[in-house]
């Protein structure tokens, strides 16, 4: 694990209550995991007497709040990207396990549901100046290996560009959308969902298949140290040296991937196999980035999908990544649950 260190993945787990179909369904069964959050522990059971434990930077119960979630999740990624360090946080599990919930909720109704989309460009908008800053977003889906604007679903081929001297990594044809408020802000997200399920409807499949993306930009009026002149001087100065304005550019990508549970391929033919394919593809390619990270490799494989590819210079180097897995209790689905820790445990 890691303590916040730039370059290595903090990694937490948050386990879902049991719903209404599980309340009944494994209603003679005991949950399929036993969390110990102030061990930062998770205890995932083989039978009934034995169990496999794991540790994490952070375990999640089902009581968590939203604010606390994004707290040890998030805000240390966002005070960083307004220190000018580009940084992502993405949510990994199974489908149904609330990774929507944890990202994208907008609690428009009650503000303590607000999940850390909200929360993060919250706080980004409370921190910049008005005046010399700026914040926009884009918001786009990745399907298939095709990047489509959820902002303006026509664009629906947009390519990834990488700067060869900086290796930052832009999407010149994706929407910018400049937020001055946070009204703006819940608005663009209302209209790129709406788009994604419209999308989906099109294309035939679920918004599960395919990874949101919600890329934050973030520039700010910053004066170097050595320009900064202490006001006395200033003021009796004749030769008013002006202090110099410099830019920071930083970014913030937040990712609600693709549902992780395996598809059957044996039962899938056509376009249901050519998908499981590439959500296969571009999970496992960001899971050997995310090893190779935490092994301290000098070679992260980015270039295997366009996942990888995209969020390149957000993480690695002086980036500062966070991964929450989401899980649920039902022993039903202990197979998928291992899997996910296990996916979880490889990025520490
Ligand atoms: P995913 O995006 O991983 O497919 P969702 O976020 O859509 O999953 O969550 C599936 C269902 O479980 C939703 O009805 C959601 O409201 C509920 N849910 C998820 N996480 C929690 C949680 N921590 N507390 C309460 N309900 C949750
Ligand atoms: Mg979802």
């Amino acid at each position: 694990g890691s303590d916040g260190v730039p370059g290595r993945v903090r990694v937490a787990v948050r386990l879902r209550p049991r719903n209404a179909e599980e309340c009944v369904a494994d209603a003679d069964f005991a949950d399929c995991v036993e969390l110990q959050p102030e061990l930062k522990r998770l205890k995932l059971r083989k039978n009934n007497w034995e169990a496999e434990t794991y540790e994490f930077d952070e375990v999640l119960t089902e009581f968590a709040s939203q604010k606390r979630v994004y707290e040890v999740v998030a805000k240390p990624v966002v005070e960083s990207v307004l220190d000018g360090y580009n940084g992502t946080v993405m949510a990994y599990g199974q489908t149904g396990t609330g990774k929507t919930f944890t990202l994208g909720r907008l609690g428009e109704e009650d503000t303590s549901a607000r999940g850390i989309m909200v929360r993060s460009l919250e706080e980004i908008l409370a921190s910049v100046s008005p005046e010399t800053d700026s914040v926009s977003v884009s918001y786009l889906q990745l399907y298939m290996e095709t990047i489509q604007d959820l902002l303006d679903p026509a664009n629906d081929n947009i390519s990834i560009v990488e700067d060869p001297k900086t290796g930052d990594v832009s999407l010149p044809g994706a929407t910018h959308i400049e937020i001055r408020d946070e009204q703006n802000f819940l608005e663009l997200l209302r209209i790129g969902e709406a788009h994604r399920i419209a999308a989906n409807t099109k294309l035939n499949t679920e918004s599960s298949r395919s990874h949101a993306l919600l890329m934050v930009h973030v520039k700010r009026s910053v004066l170097s140290a050595e320009d900064v002149i202490p006001s006395e001087t200033y003021k009796s100065s004749h030769f008013a040296k002006l202090p110099k304005p410099l830019v920071r550019k930083s970014k913030l990508v937040l990712v609600d991937l693709a549902g992780s549970e395996r598809v059957h391929k044996s039962g899938s033919e056509g376009h249901m196999l050519e998908e499981a394919k590439s959500i296969n593809l571009s999970l496992s390619a960001l899971g050997k980035c995310i090893n190779a990270l935490a092994e301290n490799s000098a070679h992260v494989p980015v270039r295997d999908s366009k996942l990888t590819r995209l969020l390149k210079d957000s993480f690695g180097g002086t980036a500062r990544t966070s991964l929450i897995v989401t899980i649920g209790p039902s022993p039903r689905h202990r197979g998928e649950t291992s899997s996910t820790i296990l996916f979880g445990q490889r990025a520490m």
